[in-house]
């Protein structure tokens, strides 16, 4: 099944495009404080390996103005950086001021229109984007109430209410996202803003909650949007490392045929036939294969009954047997041997599968 999507309009983030029919991007969050420039540094640099396409930090206070301009100064950023700002328009003006490439602010809660008039203008300027990041627990009382407390139709006419004042500005390098935490409400609000308006979205389950939970809420929200064309950009929110968010939302496309970056691991749940600790030894091949940027299919299972049957598909696989084991490529087997030293025999096969020897 290949996956038709929506026409969106194509906008510029820094050198990203998003919209259209540009892939879809992937995007994280960093969790450290700026102020600690080691752990930010750190943490930029990880999101970048593992393909976080487009940087966002939170702006908290005007100190976070000078350090996130030093970051920018001293090149740390690989990809673009959107400042997230939270109620203070100014810290927006200074961070368009300092370079970054996209600001995202919730109209709502900068307060007055005419201050977001003035974002408007600075982002026209310095010629960035911006994202109008509607979320549900901060909707504007006064709509709510119109709405009768309808979070779904609220947030809609929200979105729908700046998206109009944007283009009242000639503003149109925006993006929107309207995320809540509940997995439905988050399908509604997208599928009705996404028939109303082409600018690009950017989906997320805001608050997905901790990784196990986090994660299936991630999947089941934006695999139900994707699957119906909605989405240009994501981001998956964990209570976890950023990093990890990345390489959930790579999975999440990987499985929607969306893009193609990293591992799929495929292995059996184990059963009766299983004679080796399969738990410790997929958690082996994750760690060996979890800075793989190409898109292969990988397979651990535990018996050579099925095995290479039901992995047949795989670049490369492992079955094990009672005291040996079956390495197979594409399904077919490579050559058999001791369960102990598989492993070994795995990791070379797969560094020439990367550097494309086999
Ligand atoms: S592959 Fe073999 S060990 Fe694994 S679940 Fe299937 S039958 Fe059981």
């Amino acid at each position: 099944m290949e996956i038709k999507r929506k026409k969106t309009r194509v906008i510029n983030v820094g050198s990203v495009k998003i919209g259209g029919s540009n892939p879809i991007v992937v995007q994280s969050m960093t969790k450290s404080k700026l102020k600690n420039k080691t752990a930010i540094i750190k943490e930029i640099n990880e999101l970048t390996n593992v393909g976080s396409e487009i940087i966002r930090i939170a702006i908290p206070e005007e100190e976070s103005i000078y350090q996130l301009k030093s970051l920018i100064d001293e090149g740390v950023f690989k990809v673009p950086v959107v400042a997230d700002i939270h109620f203070d328009y100014n810290l927006a003006l200074k961070s368009l001021d300092i370079g970054a490439d996209c600001v995202r602010i919730n109209p709502g809660n900068i307060g007055y229109m005419d201050r977001v008039s003035k974002i408007i203008k600075k982002a026209k300027d310095k010629k960035a984007a911006i994202r109008i990041g509607v979320n549900s627990g901060s909707i504007e009382k006064r709509i709510l109430k119109k709405n009768n407390g309808n979070i779904v139709d609220s947030m809609v006419e929200s979105v729908l209410k700046y998206v109009r004042f944007f283009e009242n500005h000639d503003f149109y390098n925006f993006k929107v996202s309207a995320k809540a935490s509940s997995v439905l409400d988050t399908v509604n609000v997208y599928e009705k803003i996404s028939d109303k308006i082409d600018y690009p979205l950017h989906l997320g389950v805001t608050e997905a909650g901790p990784l196990f939970r986090g994660s299936i809420k991630s999947a089941l929200g934006l695999g139900i949007l994707l699957s119906k064309g909605i989405g240009d950009t994501i981001r998956v929110s964990i209570t976890g490392k950023s990093s990890i968010e990345v390489k959930a939302a790579y999975t999440i496309l990987n499985n929607l045929n969306l893009r193609k970056r990293g591992v799929d691991i495929v292995s059996c749940p184990t059963c009766g036939r299983t004679e080796v600790d399969l738990y410790s030894i997929v958690s082996e091949v994750e760690n060996i294969a979890s800075d793989i940027k190409k898109p292969l299919k990988l397979a651990v299972m535990g018996c050579i009954v099925n095995g290479p049957g039901e992995a047949k598909d795989a670049d490369l696989g492992i079955a094990f047997g009672n005291e040996k084991a079956a390495l197979f490529i594409k399904g077919k087997v490579l050559k058999r041997v001791k369960n102990d030293i598989i492993i070994d025999e795995f990791e070379k096969e797969l560094n020439k599968l990367i550097k494309g020897d086999l």
